[in-house]
């Protein structure tokens, strides 16, 4: 992406899932009602101001990119905010989880992003429930189907992003069911991590509270 300029839509740390490896520390505040944390125009204005700033001394943004201390996609905001944004004349991303893929105006945001990421750490329940620690409400199946639903319409780049997490999701069988859902979406790039600083949880503990 080059040169991106990474913009924090969400205050620390809400967000839909605790997962384990997360390096931002515990989820403060878990949900999944999307809501208004900051107005849009407010946004657009420190934006503004940082790239002016950046330009001035040479070194020009290649990518606005929301990524947050917590979910990006729980700002009922962000489609205005990317709109907004475009003024700028800089391709626009996100790096989201996809835990509320299911929800059609969080597709309708993502659409008008120039770049999307995809976290895809687990397609069965019982691992996704280890390793992402999602809020109870949410159903994996309802995210699965938002999701593919967002690729069949999506036609900017998109990424997905596969954290392994040894002895969790690692597994041979698994990891060929996340193949096969990665072959369905197709990315233009699909990215396998490993933790490489301290997580902020351990594998099997119980998620913050609220959680449920
Ligand atoms: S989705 Fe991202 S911010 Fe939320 S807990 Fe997981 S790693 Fe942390």
């Amino acid at each position: 992406m080059g040169r991106s300029l990474g913009i924090n839509n969400i205050p620390p740390k809400i967000c839909t899932y605790a997962c384990v490896y997360c390096q931002l520390g515990r989820t403060i505040k878990m949900q999944t009602e999307r809501q208004s944390f900051y107005e849009p125009e407010e946004i657009l204005q420190d934006v503004q101001d940082k790239v002016e700033e950046t330009n001035q001394v040479g070194e020009p943004i290649d990518y606005l990119t929301f990524v947050p201390d917590g979910e990006p996609t729980l700002d009922i905001n962000l489609g205005r905010e990317i709109e907004l944004l475009k003024q700028l004349g800089i391709k626009i991303a996100v790096i989201t989880n996809r835990s509320l893929m299911w929800h059609e105006e969080v597709r309708e945001a993502l659409v008008k992003a120039d770049w999307v990421s995809l976290k895809v750490d687990a397609v069965r329940e019982d691992i996704w429930r280890r390793i992402d620690r999602p809020h109870g409400t949410l159903r994996l199946s309802s995210i699965q189907d938002g999701t593919l639903d967002f690729a069949k319409a999506y036609t900017g780049h998109l990424a997905t992003e596969t954290m392994l997490v040894e002895g969790v999701n690692d597994g041979e069988e698994h990891l060929g069911e996340v193949a096969d859902l990665l072959a369905r979406l197709q990315p233009d790039v699909a990215y396998l991590a490993i933790p490489t600083r301290p997580p902020c949880g351990k594998v099997g503990a119980a998620p913050p509270r609220g959680s449920r």
